[in-house]
């Protein structure tokens, strides 16, 4: 695949001087913000280099303790945390809740593991025998965190937090359209942990380009093309990445599933946060001989679902776009899918009233992969279904897109199942489940080909990732040579040659 890659993102508005963040209901300004300048980020990232200094010299459970004390300060100050980020992103509270309750389980998972996850490991010495390994797991220094609007929280401490664990200062520059709430938990965190050891820079792409130039680690949750500027970016300084992009995430029906089970699966998987989900199922293949039945099943489904402004006791599955540009991506693809034959079975429109962006529940067949819908993100409410023959055409066409993130197989044979699982080109995949996969700490959770690089979660490795194994080989005898060493022995290579035919062949 082929993409361009330039440093600045042409199809954003001019460096502002300040962000104006919208209610996304009503379109009122709940905040203007300044904008930190490249400047200003490079300072942030010096500080927190110089914080890092004495914050790597804790040990980890000392930051574990830190850490904790952060969440208590997070939890005492939720009501707040709630209040903007609905009013920023315009989800539905039960999303909103959900989104800090996770944070705060992820927290408690990785804070009991980390003390033994980031233990110097002892390993063996062969061939050199007599001698002792050691893997030391130290800090890459600063590590920076650019993250998008849909999961403001989730997204941005998702990494945050083991960074910080792992001995590393942070600097987050959360998304332009929501950093209300990522800021005021740093605030609330920040009444505990040492000074510059987390902090949060606010702009656009110029501050997170700035945060790339600088940090020593940089992960980045966003678009594809995002990805791909800031892995050129940091190339430049051999700067280590971890890339959580988009997803056209396939749903495969087979002819044996549970139809009930499967239609309300794609029905939370395509409609949770309004389709603003990076692991959400966007399209479903599903074999011809239940077709009409499982469709039907998803189109009642979708009548049920209720679209408005959010609010605390809002009776809503979910709220309006965040980003509101999100809507002409849905319809433009919409229009192509129609031209070329598509039928919309529901929705299909905007709806709503007010200053917000909603969008109905759409369910649209007849699809095919000459449309956009089939092999384009669309993250919004919308799910198009193909007919397919059989698994074999549901899988070569679920493998037919650019992404590799999310994915499900819904069958009643579970071994079945598994086996269509292992043959998808993802990083993740659900049996008769979908989406929550993300939330279970011990599965990574990451993606391939345009989806990304690198991984979330996953036991040690995922808290690994934020520090650098640095190997020791230790001698501790006295002892005045060792056998590689000089002078070479007479016939040394000789013997070496009919060790190498004594164990492995003549
Ligand atoms: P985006 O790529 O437009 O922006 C993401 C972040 O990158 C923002 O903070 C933005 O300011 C920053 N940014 C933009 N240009 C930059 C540059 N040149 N250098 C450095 N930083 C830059 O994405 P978005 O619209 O905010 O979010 C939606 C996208 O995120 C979707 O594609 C979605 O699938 C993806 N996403 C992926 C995951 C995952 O875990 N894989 C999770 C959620 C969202």
């Amino acid at each position: 695949m082929t993409a361009s890659v330039t440093n600045i993102d042409e199809s954003r508005p001019p460096v502002v001087d300040t962000l104006k963040v919208l209610d996304k209901v009503s379109g009122s300004v709940i905040e203007e913000l300044p904008v930190n300048s490249p400047e200003r980020v490079t300072e942030m990232v010096e500080n927190a280099r110089r914080a890092g200094q004495d914050w790597s010299q804790l040990s980890v459970k000392e930051r574990v303790k830190y850490i904790k004390r952060a969440r208590n300060e997070v939890a005492k100050g939720r009501t707040e945390i709630f209040s903007l980020l609905e009013r920023e992103t315009g989800k539905a509270r039960a999303d909103v809740v959900g989104e800090l309750l996770s944070v705060c389980m992820d927290i408690g998972h990785i804070a009991s593991k980390a003390p033994g996850w980031l233990k110097t490991r002892k390993v063996g010495t062969a061939p050199l025998f007599g001698k002792k390994g050691r893997i030391v797991y130290k800090p890459h220094g600063v590590v920076g965190v650019i993250s998008p609007w849909n999961a403001p929280l989730t997204l941005s401490l998702g990494d945050a937090v083991p960074a910080l664990l792992a001995g590393n200062s942070v600097v987050i520059k959360p998304s332009e359209l929501t950093p209300l709430a990522v800021k005021r938990t740093i605030e609330l965190m920040n009444r505990v942990l040492p000074p510059s050891v987390l902090q949060v820079a606010i702009g656009e792409g110029a501050a997170g380009q700035a945060l790339v130039d600088h940090v020593d680690m940089i992960c980045v949750t966003g678009s594809p093309q995002t990805g791909r500027r800031v892995m050129a970016r940091a190339s430049q300084r051999l700067t280590p990445v971890l890339l959580e992009l988009g997803g056209k995430d396939p749903m495969i029906v087979l002819e044996d599933a549970d139809l009930d089970r499967a239609a309300a699966g794609a029905t939370f998987g395509s409609l949770l946060m309004g389709g603003q989900v990076c692991m959400s199922v966007e399209r479903v293949y599903v074999e011809a001989a239940v077709a009409a039945e499982f469709i039907d099943k998803v189109v009642e489904n979708f009548r049920e679902i209720r679209v408005g402004a959010n609010g605390i006791d809002a009776e809503i599955d979910y709220g309006p776009f965040t980003s509101a540009n999100q809507v002409n991506i849905v319809e433009s693809q919409l229009k192509d899918a129609l031209e070329k034959g598509a039928t919309v079975l529901i929705g299909g429109k905007r709806t709503g009233e007010g200053a917000g962006v909603y969008f109905a529940p759409t369910v649209v067949t007849n699809v095919d992969h000459s449309m956009e819908i089939m092999k384009e993100e669309t993250f919004g409410p919308v799910l198009a279904i193909q007919v397919v023959k059989d698994s074999h055409e549901a899988i070569e066409l679920a493998n037919d897109c650019q992404y590799g993130l999310n994915s499900s197989v819904w069958t009643r044979n579970i071994a079945r199942g598994i086996e269509v699982a292992k043959m998808l080109e993802v990083g993740n995949t659900c049996v008769n489940e979908c989406v929550l996969s993300a939330g279970v700490q011990n599965l990574n959770f990451g993606g391939v080909k345009a989806s990304g690089l690198g991984f979330r979660h996953g036991g040690p490795e995922g808290l690994r990732q934020f520090a650098v194994p640095q190997s020791l080989l230790i001698e501790t005898r006295r002892r005045k040579t060792e056998f590689p060493w000089f002078p070479y022995a007479p016939k040394q290579a000789g013997h070496l040659d009919k060790l190498i035919g004594l164990m492995y062949g003549r």
